[in-house]
């Protein structure tokens, strides 16, 4: 079983080698959440975007970001 990490929720496309693009849905399971495709034999685990190293200023005409990368509802 491989396993990828992906930054994408709730859903993961991915393409098989026939070329059929197929979708399935992570799941809050214990390790956090993972999906796993019986097609591909792929286990995709979510991974939170790595913070950049790049310094970032704020822009004062824009308005904050909203992400999904800072839920907390990981252990770390
Ligand atoms: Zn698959």
């Amino acid at each position: 079983m491989r396993t990828v990490y992906v930054a994408e929720y709730p859903a993961i496309q991915h393409r098989h080698g026939d070329g059929q693009v197929v979708t399935v849905r992570l799941k809050r399971l214990p390790g956090g959440l993972r999906a796993t495709c019986v097609g591909c034999e792929t286990e995709f685990v979510y991974r939170k975007p790595t913070p950049s190293r790049t310094p970032h200023y704020k822009s004062p005409l824009l308005p904050p970001v909203k992400g999904n990368w800072d839920t907390g509802d990981e252990n770390q």
